[in-house]
């Protein structure tokens, strides 16, 4: 489970294969939408980690414990950052800054060597730490440097099948070891122009009501029932009851489940198995006086929404 706390979390259900990622590979988009959540959010499409506006606002798709979509033969080891702007330009200090913390994160949360890759080579660490796209797309680029590809770098796992592909662009590949540096300055400039999913919480223990049921309504969920406040459901196997809920940590199943869903199972008078699933769902939604189907729903949720109203007032238990 890793979510980039800066982040505005717009969570995308179809990815939930593990994976230890070793590199974060930085895209352009060739788009100047203010997100890709929309474009992103179908079956059996590709996808990025996050995305990062001109402006500098973060969006998290994917949760960086789990494979995404957008570096081909290196989805099982990357992390990937696609960003606002098309095919001319370069990166914004916002976007550098806001790329130089994401890197900074991820050194912390997974591990990532603190380099820039100089190849894709999946042996060795040669293409381990801060990369690009191009370090494993084939076509035409300058025979070395750090403006060469694929081809010219000895080969290695390919990034794109698209031949010639320019992602993210010459202009931009000059910029990357200045995000190497911001990284490691300390203090990097992080967006703070939207509010980022009811971050008051910290500060006042009041939720915000609005049916979304994110890390911080599980915070406020375990305060209230006095198991460890973590803000991870943990241990979870994929059931669409829950797949609204933001911070699920789906392990292999048979593995335990969450304590805090026992002790509401507990509460609510079903099986403890520590698994929130349609039959616990169901059971919350009675004890609400919500609509009983078993099924959180997505973008806001009646049910949520009394559950949050009920956890601000500390009358949930009553
Ligand atoms: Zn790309």
């Amino acid at each position: 489970m890793a979510l980039y706390p800066h982040a505005i979390q717009k969570p995308i259900r179809y990815f939930t294969t593990r994976m230890t990622p070793v590199r974060m590979n930085l895209h352009i988009a060739v788009s100047e939408q203010a997100s890709l959540y929309g474009f992103f959010n179908k079956p059996s499409f590709v996808c990025s980690h996050f995305y990062v506006r001109r402006d500098g606002q973060v969006e998290q798709y994917v949760d960086t414990a789990y494979k995404a979509a957008a570096d081909y033969q290196g989805n099982s080891s990357t992390i990937s950052i696609e960003t606002q702007g098309m095919a001319d330009g370069e990166w914004t200090s916002q976007q550098l800054n806001s790329m130089a913390a994401l890197f900074a994160w991820a050194r912390d949360a997974h591990g990532l060597a603190n380099k820039l890759a100089t190849n894709s080579q999946p042996n060795g660490d040669s293409s381990h730490g801060l990369s690009w796209h191009r370090l494993g797309i084939d076509g035409n680029f300058p025979a070395s440097g750090i403006l060469a590809g694929r081809l010219q770098l000895g080969g290695g796992l390919l990034y794109s099948p698209s031949r010639g592909k320019v992602c993210p662009t010459s202009q931009r590949i000059l910029q990357i070891s200045q995000i190497l540096s911001l990284s490691n300055g300390g203090n990097i400039p992080v967006y703070t122009g939207t509010p980022d999913n009811g971050s008051s919480y910290a500060a006042t223990g009041k939720l915000d009501v609005d049916g979304v049921w994110g890390p911080n309504t599980t915070r406020s969920l375990e305060h209230a029932f006095g198991t460890p406040e973590d803000g991870v459901i943990s241990a979870q196997y994929v059931n669409s009851a829950i797949k609204a809920i933001i911070g699920v940590d789906y392990g292999p199943r048979k593995k335990g489940g969450s304590t805090l869903v026992k002790a509401m199972q507990a509460w609510l008078g079903v099986s403890q198995d520590g698994w929130l699933g349609p039959i616990t769902i169901t059971a919350l939604q009675n004890r609400l006086g919500t609509p009983a189907d078993g099924f959180i729903s997505t973008g806001g949720s009646t049910m949520v929404t009394r559950m949050q109203e009920r956890l601000n007032a500390g009358t949930l238990l009553k």
